[in-house]
C-alpha cells in the first residue's frame, strides 16, 4: 500500500469525499477546509510537483478546477462569492502533502481568510530590476524542458 495519502485516496484505500473523478484527475473535499466547500484537485498518478506533470494532465487539473469553481459559485452548491486557486510546490512554499494538488477555495464576503504573507516588497523594485529578473527567467524558460 502506498504511503502517500492522496495515492491512497485515488485508489479508494483511504476515506474521502469525492466530487469529481476521471481517468486523469480526482477532486475531493479537504479535511481541514479553510472555508466550506474547500476542494483539492489531484492527478491520479503520483507526481510531487505540478511542474512535473505531463501537459495533458496539468491542463486537465486546470480545466477541472475551473469547472469546480463554476459549480461552487452556483446557487445549487456553495454559492461562493469568489474563488482562490492555490498550489504549494515544495516545503519552502508550505507543501505538506508530497503529491501535487491544486486547492480550489470558495470565498465569501467577510470570511476573514487571508494569505499569511507580507506580500509586496517595499520599496517596490525598479523597472530595471524587474527587467533583469525577466531576462533571467526568460532564459530559463527557453532552455527548460517542455513537458508537452
Ligand atoms: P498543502 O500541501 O500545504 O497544499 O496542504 C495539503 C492539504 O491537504 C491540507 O489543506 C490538508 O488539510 C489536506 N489533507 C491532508 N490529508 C487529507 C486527507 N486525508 N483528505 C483530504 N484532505 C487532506
Ligand atoms: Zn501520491
Amino acid at each position: 500500500m502506498s504511503d502517500c495519502i492522496f495515492c491512497r485516496i485515488v485508489a479508494g484505500e483511504a476515506p474521502s469525499s469525492v466530487v469529481f473523478r476521471d481517468e486523469r484527475v480526482t477532486a475531493f473535499l479537504d479535511i481541514r477546509p479553510v472555508t466550506p466547500g474547500h476542494l483539492l484537485v489531484v492527478p491520479n498518478d503520483h507526481v510531487g510537483f505540478m511542474q512535473d506533470l505531463p501537459d495533458a494532465t496539468a491542463d486537465r487539473v486546470g480545466a477541472v478546477a475551473r469547472r469546480l469553481a463554476r459549480a461552487l459559485r452556483s446557487t445549487e452548491a456553495i454559492r461562493a462569492d469568489g474563488i482562490n486557486f492555490f498550489a504549494a510546490e515544495g516545503e519552502a512554499a508550505g507543501q505538506e502533502v508530497g503529491h501535487a494538488h491544486l486547492h480550489v477555495i470558495p470565498r465569501f464576503a467577510g470570511d476573514g481568510f487571508k494569505v499569511g504573507a507580507v506580500a509586496w516588497r517595499q520599496p517596490a523594485p525598479t523597472r530595471e530590476q524587474l527587467d533583469a529578473s525577466a531576462e533571467r527567467i526568460r532564459a530559463a524558460v527557453s532552455t527548460g524542458p517542455d513537458t508537452g
